[in-house]
């Protein structure tokens, strides 16, 4: 776990040896379930600790509460989190969530997938660990969002890889409070698809905030965390129906 813990360190997150033994735990599951179920194409172990664990722990620059210094992109100090809820839409192998979880135990953690085999991989991984205050759901978010249990009920919502902007911001701002955030880690250029999504998320209640910088130099490559503000309630018609956001993503 070299790469994670100097990565972490740089990051301003030291780790106990106890977050190093599940990071470690979870590594293993992860090589041994991918065969059968192809959770990740990223499989090398050194792969695992920085695509994977450290890209997901750097969502916690843009957490609400977290000091910052910037630049460098280094956290200086992390609040208790207790309360917290998190919600990871469309979590795969469990990225971003389940790090987040790793790092700070105290916030309560729901996982979705629509993918039964991931949530299944999800749950064996949740007792394997032995972690408390996570829940996993099988499910299409567009379905999801229109249950009272879930709909704006968190305060910060998570999701990599699932979607452009315009198309994930429907899949995720009816999830969060009025006053929670969206978190979306970013690879590549965004003018595009900030200039895209805009409007959606004005549309669904949300506000951009600025875009953070994940420089994190030798670990990743220069990333970005967009960063959605749920300032007003998402309007009862939103989420479409399930397929929706992505064949008419909203402008
Ligand atoms: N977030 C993980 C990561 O970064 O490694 C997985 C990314 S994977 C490319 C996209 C995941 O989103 C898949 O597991 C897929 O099943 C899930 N997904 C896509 N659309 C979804 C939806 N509408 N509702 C719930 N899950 C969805």
């Amino acid at each position: 776990m070299n790469l994670l813990i100097e990565g972490s360190h740089l990051l301003g997150i030291p780790l106990s040896e106890h977050q190093l033994r599940l990071f470690r735990l979870y590594a293993e599951e992860l090589a041994l379930w991918n065969r059968q179920f192809n959770l990740t194409a990223v499989t090398d172990y050194e792969g695992i600790q920085t695509r994977h664990f450290l890209d997901s722990i750097t969502c916690l620059l843009a957490f609400p509460a977290v000091e910052v210094r910037d630049p460098p992109c280094q956290i200086a100090g992390l609040p208790s989190m207790t309360g917290l809820r998190v919600i990871d839409i469309g979590a795969g192998g469990g990225f971003p969530g389940l790090p987040l979880k790793i790092v700070c135990p105290e916030i309560t953690l729901t996982l979705l997938d629509s993918v039964a085999k991931k949530t299944k991989f999800l749950d064996h991984l949740v007792n394997k660990l032995g972690l408390a205050g996570v829940h996993v759901v099988t499910g299409r978010a567009e379905e999801v969002a229109r249950d009272p249990q879930h709909r704006e009920r968190y305060d910060v919502v998570v999701s990599r890889a699932v979607a452009e902007l315009a198309v994930l911001a429907e899949l995720c701002l009816p999830f969060a409070r009025v006053g929670g955030r969206m978190i979306a880690p970013k690879k590549g250029a965004l003018e595009r698809e900030i200039e895209m999504g805009e409007g959606a998320v004005e549309r669904l209640g949300g506000r951009m905030g600025k875009a953070i910088a994940v420089e994190l130099p030798g670990f990743l490559d220069i990333r970005h965390l967009i960063v959605v503000d749920k300032v007003s309630p998402t309007p009862a018609v939103y989420p479409r129906r399930p397929g929706i956001p992505s064949k008419r993503p909203l402008r």
